[in-house]
C-alpha cells in the first residue's frame, strides 16, 4: 500500500497517500470475526458465479482434508510448562505489576525472563523431569497465591492463569502432597491438552507417521466434467475432530448455499453407514466412497465373511454357507450408545463342519459369532461392500482422486498448510481467503481455455494399455 502503485490506483488512493498503519488489517480481521463475517467472500463469490450458471446443486462434488501447522512453535513438556508459567508472569506484569513484586521470588526473574529451550542432548530424562517438576512447584505456588483470599480477584479471570491451571491439571499430579509430572500414559487425551500457551486451540495430533500440532482443513469442491472445479465449502477444525463428523456440517453448509451435490466423493475416514443413511434421508446426497470390507479376520479372503450368511431378520437368525441355523439373537448397546446386534452357532455344528477352518479359528472351541449392525444399516454396508468390488464403482470412484491436486495447490500456491495467525477462527479465515483465491485462479483458466492437464505416465507404461491391470490389482486389493 505505501509503495505500490498497482494497489493504490486499485483502491482510488492518491499516489501521495501513506498508506494504513500495520495493525490495521489485524483489527480488521478481529472485526470480520466478530460479525461472523468471515464467509462472505466465498460466498459472494459463489453467488456470483451461480448466477452466471458456473456452479449449480445436483452437480458431483468431492471431499478430503490436510493438516494445517499452527503458528506457534512445537514445545516439549518441559518447555510447555516453562512457556506457559512465563506467559502468565507477564500478563501479570501488565496487569498488576505491584502485585507480582509482592508475591514473586526474586530468583524467578532469573529463572522466567527467558524463552525457554532445553538442549535434550544435554540434559538426561531424570534432570528434564526434575527440571519440569521445579517450574511445575513455582506455578502451583503461583496459583496458590493467586487463589488466596487477599489476592485481587480479577487475576483468576486473566485468561493466561486458566491457561496456566489447565496445563497444571494436564501435566501433574500430587503424590503425597509432592507434585509430580504425569508419565506419558497417565495424560488425558489430546483434545483435553493445551500444546502451547500461545494459541490453546491448537490440538497435537498423529495420523499414520505424521504429528502435528495444529489444525485441520476440510475442502469441497464441484467435479463434473465441463465446470470448474470451485471450491464450495471449507471448514477448518480442531486436528483430532474425526472426518466423519465433518460431513453433515459440510452438507448442510452446501444446502445454505443452495449448491449440494448429487452425489459426494469422499474417502474411507469419512464413510459409515449412518452418515451415509442421514445424507440420503436428509439432503438426498449420495455419499460415494470406501467402506471396509468384512473379511473374517481369522481367515484369508476365500474365508466366510458377513455376506456369506444369510440373514431373517423377521425371525431372528441367521443361515451359514452350510445351510446351519444359528441359536441365539441378542441386542447389544456400547459404551457410544451404538446398537449391534449378536448372533451365534451351534458348537457342535461348527466342531463337525467340514469347512470350518473357512469360516472359525477353532470350530470345536469357538463356534462361529456375528456382530450385526441394525438392518438398515447392514443391508446398505452389504450392498456397499457388493459394488464397490467391481470394475464400474472402481471407475467412477476415480473422480475423488483430483481433490488432492486441489490440496497441493492449497498447500504450494496459497500456502494453506501453516496457519499465519493464531487461534481457530482466524485459521479459518486464512482458509476462506485461501479458497477463494484459487477459485478465481481457477475461474480464470477456465474463461482462457487453460484445462488441468491429464495425469502423465511415463513414456515405457505410455506404449501399453495398462488401465485394466492396475483396476484388477486394486479390486484384489480391495
Ligand atoms: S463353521 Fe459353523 S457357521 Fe461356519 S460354515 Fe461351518 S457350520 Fe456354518
Amino acid at each position: 500500500m505505501r509503495t505500490r502503485i498497482d494497489w493504490k490506483y486499485l483502491l482510488g488512493l492518491e499516489l501521495t497517500d501513506p498508506g494504513f498503519h500495520y495493525s490495521i488489517l489485524s483489527r480488521f480481521r478481529d472485526r470480520l470475526i466478530e460479525g461472523h463475517a468471515e464467509l462472505w467472500l466465498l460466498d459472494q463469490l459463489l453467488e456470483r458465479c451461480k448466477s452466471s450458471g458456473l456452479v449449480r446443486t445436483g452437480s458431483d462434488a468431492r471431499t478430503d482434508s490436510t493438516h494445517i501447522l499452527s503458528s506457534v512453535r512445537k514445545l516439549n513438556r518441559n518447555e510447555l510448562v516453562g512457556e506457559t508459567l512465563r506467559a502468565a508472569l507477564n500478563v501479570l506484569s501488565c496487569v498488576d505489576p505491584h502485585w507480582v513484586e509482592e508475591n514473586v521470588d526474586v530468583s524467578w526473574y532469573w529463572k522466567y525472563a527467558r524463552r525457554f529451550g532445553y538442549p535434550r542432548e544435554i540434559l538426561s530424562k531424570n534432570a528434564l523431569e526434575a527440571a519440569a517438576e521445579e517450574i511445575g512447584r513455582d506455578g502451583a505456588m503461583l496459583i496458590e497465591r493467586i487463589w488466596n483470599d487477599g489476592a485481587p480477584v480479577y487475576l483468576r479471570n486473566l485468561p493466561a492463569i486458566e491457561t496456566l491451571r489447565r496445563c497444571w491439571i494436564a501435566q501433574f499430579w500430587t503424590n503425597n502432597g509432592v507434585l509430580r509430572m504425569r508419565h506419558a500414559g497417565n495424560l488425558p487425551p489430546a483434545p483435553n491438552r493445551i500444546d502451547s500457551p500461545f494459541d490453546i486451540e491448537a490440538r497435537y495430533c498423529v495420523k499414520r507417521s505424521m504429528e502435528w500440532v495444529g489444525y485441520k482443513v476440510h475442502l469441497t469442491e464441484v467435479c463434473s466434467p465441463g465446470s470448474p472445479h470451485l471450491i464450495t465449502n471449507v471448514e477448518t477444525t480442531n486436528a483430532h475432530s474425526p472426518d466423519a463428523a465433518h460431513v453433515p456440517r459440510c452438507q448442510s453448509e452446501l444446502a445454505r448455499r443452495n449448491l449440494l451435490p448429487g452425489r459426494q466423493f469422499v474417502d474411507g475416514s469419512y464413510m459409515g453407514s449412518q452418515i451415509a443413511l442421514e445424507s440420503r434421508r436428509r439432503h438426498n446426497v449420495e455419499l460415494i466412497g470406501p467402506v471396509k470390507q468384512n473379511w473374517h479376520r481369522t481367515q484369508v479372503q476365500s474365508g466366510y465373511d458377513l455376506s456369506s450368511f444369510k440373514i431373517d431378520w423377521d425371525e431372528h437368525f441367521a443361515i451359514c454357507p452350510q445351510g446351519k441355523k444359528s441359536t441365539g439373537w441378542w441386542s447389544a448397546k456400547g459404551h457410544t450408545g451404538r446398537v449391534s446386534i449378536h448372533t451365534k452357532f451351534s458348537r457342535s455344528d461348527c466342531a463337525k463342519c467340514s469347512v470350518n477352518q473357512l469360516c472359525t479359528k477353532n470350530g470345536a472351541r469357538n463356534p462361529r459369532k456375528l456382530a450385526l449392525l441394525p438392518r438398515e444399516k447392514h443391508e446398505w454396508l452389504a450392498a456397499s461392500r457388493t459394488e464397490q468390488r467391481t470394475l464400474e464403482w472402481k471407475q467412477l470412484y476415480n473422480r475423488r482422486a483430483g481433490i488432492e491436486s486441489t490440496i497441493s495447490q492449497g498447500v504450494r500456491s496459497v500456502g494453506m498448510r501453516r496457519s499465519r495467525y493464531r487461534g481457530l477462527s482466524k485459521t479459518h479465515l486464512q482458509n476462506i481467503a485461501a479458497a477463494c483465491a484459487i477459485n478465481l485462479q481457477r475461474l480464470s483458466d477456465f474463461w482462457t481455455g487453460d484445462l488441468p492437464a491429464p495425469t502423465r505416465v511415463s513414456a515405457f507404461a505410455g506404449l501399453g494399455d495398462l488401465t485394466p491391470f492396475f483396476v484388477q490389482l486394486t479390486i484384489r486389493d480391495s
